[in-house]
């Protein structure tokens, strides 16, 4: 089984209090990116960081509050989600909710012949709902991790997750790592 992470969206303006798009509770993630991050490292396993780099003026500022902005301090990754030199990562930088708008993330799927994606991080409605629908439609196994995601509309996430499952995906816990 060839494992892949797939890490969406896990930058500071998120995860933190102080963020500029703060998703209430992320904080509380840490410990299972932890978690994942080393497991990922022990294991060699690579792992795909989805990240947000919106420019200045960004059309979806009209939306949401600025966030992620290019080279700012809210746009980068906790360490808890850094492989660094311990293996692999690769970070595949959107303007846009769904990851797969980025040209480069369907050759670097095709690169790393992935059987299996694991999915974490947030928002659980939004981009992680359309990484989760994008790596199905590859016809790969999916499985998103239940308490390594975070949503900002617990309604809408529970409806991502009842779709991930009638999809074919699996729900499951950093426990099985
Ligand atoms: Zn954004």
């Amino acid at each position: 089984m060839n494992t892949v992470f797939f890490d969406v969206d896990t930058q500071l303006d998120f995860l933190y209090p102080a963020g500029a798009l703060y998703v209430p509770g992320a904080e509380t993630l840490l410990p299972a990116l932890t978690r994942l991050t080393d497991f990922a490292a022990s294991h060699a396993l690579p792992i795909i960081s989805t990240m947000d780099a919106h420019s200045a003026d960004d059309p979806e500022f009209k939306a949401w509050p600025h966030h992620c902005v290019a080279g700012a301090l809210g746009q980068r990754k906790p360490q808890a989600t850094l492989l660094g030199t311990r293996g692999h990562q690769y970070f595949i930088e959107k303007q846009h909710v769904n990851c797969f708008t980025s040209a480069a993330l369907m050759p670097l799927l095709a690169q790393l012949q992935a059987d299996h994606y694991v999915v974490y991080g947030v928002v659980t409605e939004i981009c992680v709902r359309h990484a989760l629908r994008g790596l199905l439609a590859t016809g790969k196994r999916v499985t998103v991790l239940a308490d390594a995601i975070k949503e900002l509309d617990p309604a809408a996430a529970q409806a991502s997750l009842y779709e991930l499952v009638a999809a074919g995906g699996e729900v499951s816990s950093t426990a099985t790592f």
